[in-house]
């Protein structure tokens, strides 16, 4: 199989920076089920191409079935693998690409994090459902997509076509997003009935899903061929998606559904109105949202008539820009800003409350003190609502690999106890009460999802 990414930029060689390998070279790496070769066919200034080969090696796939292989179950020695195997691609792709699928470029930091003109080309993949079906997956995520069906045989034009397709994908994105879609999608398309799933698979699909998944219009079909339809799996990692960031306001969480079916409500929704509900219980009506992320509890106070004034603050520029989009038309919201929550900043005084909504697990714990003092010391609003995952309760998750943590983002995940001693020695340190409230279906063993701590000074 072989896939080639090429990028057209005045340093088109900073590509070998991007994907840690160098363009001089030609690299093999050992795979459990056959060889992989990095190799750049074009290296110029303007444009330049690498390209992952892999060898699938039919004896070796067949030996080492079952751990280590993700494509075990497959009919042996005669088979199409050795040409098509997507799912070995795509794993091969993890193991050489890692470090750049993870977005991280030391030696190019924001090239790693800027849209780049690329073109990507895979001469045969097997796609079910034809070339339509790649358009679909990957048109939404930004792509030109060209799928030409591959003939059964060029020499026999009537026989048809076969269910490969040459895909090319062009467009400006992301590199890790683009090895990350590639990644999730190729054994989607392929939807090879008995690929192998490993007990994390749920676990690296939200990674790699990260940031485009959650808001992609086939996000189910995409989820369910990815996890073989294995229906805990696929509830599981649906669920995650609906209380990412990225997810739509109408993505419902299926891990909250009835047993009959009948949906409820997500735990986001549960959130906000848990939120929103400690703020009117505190008579608080000016708030400011600490970590607001693209806006959407700020949505939601502007169109409650009992808030009157209202913003929100976010590290990620283009977290505010999101949010700023949404507020637009809106009298009581005041402009979302860019500031860091380690940093004391007069922005964040002079409210009634400030929330923190599933942001101190995003916080490395070495710089938690500093948030500690800006919200609670220098910004001191008379009401601090915090929610944090209840960490106790990841074991109802299925799928989440035991100590596992919901999202790649988190540096930590707290139990009911770590969350009280970590508020209680906040509150008294600065002088506020705090009282703890359940929020989700609270499980008699284990507590409810997310817990939320409602401090008064
Ligand atoms: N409150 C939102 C977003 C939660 S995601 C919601 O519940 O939907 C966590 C957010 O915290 C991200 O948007 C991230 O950019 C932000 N964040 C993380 N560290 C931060 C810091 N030091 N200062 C400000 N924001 C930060």
């Amino acid at each position: 199989m072989l896939l080639t990414i090429t990028t057209t930029t005045d340093q088109a060689t900073d590509l070998g920076f991007l994907l840690h390998k160098h363009p001089e070279k030609v690299q093999r790496f050992e795979q459990s089920f056959g060889t992989a070769h990095v190799f750049y066919p074009d290296v110029g200034e303007r444009r330049c191409t690498a390209a992952l080969l892999l060898d699938v090696d039919p004896v070796k796939l067949v030996r080492t079935r079952g751990r280590g292989t993700p494509d075990f179950a497959l009919g042996q020695y005669v088979n199409d693998r050795p040409y098509a195997a997507s799912s070995l691609l795509a794993s091969a792709m993890a193991n050489v690409f890692r470090t750049a699928m993870r977005g991280r470029c030391d030696a190019r930091p924001g090239l790693a994090e800027a849209p780049l003109p690329l073109e990507v080309v895979l001469p045969a993949l097997p796609c079910r459902g034809g070339p339509a079906q790649a358009e679909r997956f990957f048109g939404p995520l930004g792509w030109d997509v060209s799928a030409e069906p591959v003939p059964l045989d060029p020499e026999f034009g009537d026989w048809g076509d076969s269910r490969y397709v040459t895909l090319t994908l062009t467009g400006q994105v992301r590199l890790a997003d683009a090895l990350n879609q590639l990644y999730v999608l190729l054994p989607v398309l392929d939807d090879a009935k008995h690929y192998w799933l490993a007990p994390d698979e749920v676990d690296k699909l939200i990674r790699s899903g990260e940031g485009w998944l959650a808001a992609h219009p086939d996000r189910n079909a995409i989820t369910r061929r990815y996890l073989a339809n294995r229906r805990g799996l696929v509830r599981a990692a649906l669920g995650r998606l609906a209380d990412t960031e990225d997810a739509p306001e109408d993505a419902l969480d299926p891990v909250e559904q009835e047993p009959e079916g009948e949906v409820r409500v997500s735990l986001a929704e549960h959130r906000a109105q848990a939120v929103i509900q400690a703020l009117r219980d505190e008579d608080a009506r000016r708030v400011i949202d600490l970590g607001c992320g693209s806006g959407k509890l700020l949505a939601r106070l502007v169109q409650d008539d009992f808030f009157t004034e209202v913003t929100g603050t976010d590290v990620s520029y283009r977290a505010i820009e999101h949010a700023t989009r949404r507020l637009e038309r809106s009298r009581r919201a005041g402009a979302p800003f860019q500031g860091a929550l380690t940093y004391a900043d007069e922005r964040f005084q002079g409210y009634d409350a400030a929330v923190l909504m599933e942001v101190v697990e995003h916080i490395d714990p070495p710089r938690l003190p500093a948030v500690e003092r800006v919200v609670f010391g220098h910004a001191a609003p008379r009401v601090v609502v915090v929610t944090t995952p209840n960490a106790e309760h990841n074991v109802r998750y299925d799928g989440l690999a035991p100590g596992a943590m919901r999202h790649p983002d988190h540096r930590f995940e707290w139990t009911r106890a770590e969350f009280r001693a970590w508020a209680d020695r906040v509150a008294a340190a600065h002088g506020y009460r705090v009282r703890y409230v359940p929020v989700g279906d609270d499980d008699p063993e284990v507590g409810a999802p997310t817990q939320m701590g409602v401090f008064t000074r």
